[in-house]
């Protein structure tokens, strides 16, 4: 059976960061679950249908293709035969990805893909429900969270760096609306399992990080990490 590690939590909380470093350091997949929303988000974008066109959004699905193809360790996402790269990753398509994954169709929508993956490989994978609903028996599931300023000053650093102009407040702003939408909807929302591990990474650095779920991870699975990580 492959092995899975669950890294859920809120936006800018680190988890992409430590699932990717992880994922190197055991030769696991890693498998970025928001990319998959993220998605859905840029199809429906790119239709100029509003982000809260539930029906508009729903009726669309069917025209949506979604593949993760594995990649250099990692699982990349093809939106109908296209790779999206970076194109997913702007602030627009952020909060479409956050209003659109609310939705049970869209959830429904991208689950067995998700599982289908795990089934198959050893994955570190990241999102908000992992440990919930995609994968309610992952051998290990942290959930991370950090301080929300210091989340905003990554964000507004990542978009300053990637040329976005946007001020520390709009990032503040566009964080908290996506952490009210993800912890309060009704179906999936991003809470810790019962039997999540928590990590604060506040004023951690991303090597301090990685250290701190490196033990919990091994703790954990002991011998049955040895045994299936390819690099350790
Ligand atoms: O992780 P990332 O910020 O890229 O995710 C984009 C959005 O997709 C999140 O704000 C969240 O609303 C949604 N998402 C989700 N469930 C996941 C991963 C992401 O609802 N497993």
């Amino acid at each position: 059976m492959p092995l899975s590690i669950a890294i859920d939590g809120p936006a800018a909380s680190g988890k992409s960061t430590l699932a990717k470093a992880l994922a190197k350091k055991y030769g696991f997949i890693y498998v970025d679950t928001g990319a998959l929303y993220r998605t859905v988000g840029l199809h429906v974008q790119n239709l100029c249908l509003s982000s809260q066109d539930k029906e508009g959004i729903i009726e669309a699905l069917p025209e949506i293709h979604i593949e993760m193809r594995l990649q250099d360790g990692r699982g990349e996402v093809y939106l109908n035969g296209r790779p999206v790269g970076d194109e997913i990753r702007t602030p627009v398509c952020s909060l479409y990805a956050s209003d659109v994954s609310k939705l049970p169709e869209v959830r429904a929508f991208l689950l067995s893909l998700q599982r289908d993956i795990a089934a198959k490989n050893n994955v570190v994978m990241d999102g908000r429900d992992i440990g919930t609903v995609i994968l309610p028996n992952a051998d290990v599931k942290l959930f991370m969270s950090a301080a929300v300023a210091e989340r905003a000053k990554r964000r507004w650093k990542e978009w300053t760096e990637k040329g976005v102009t946007m001020t520390y407040e709009e990032a503040l702003e566009e964080l908290s609306r996506r952490d009210e939408n993800d912890q309060n909807r009704t179906v999936a929302p991003a809470v810790p399992a019962p039997d999540a591990l928590p990590l604060d990474n506040t004023g951690l650095t991303a090597e301090e990080t990685v250290a701190a779920a490196d033990r919990l991870i091994r703790d954990r699975l002991g011998d049955r990490l040895r045994q299936a990580a390819t690099c350790l």
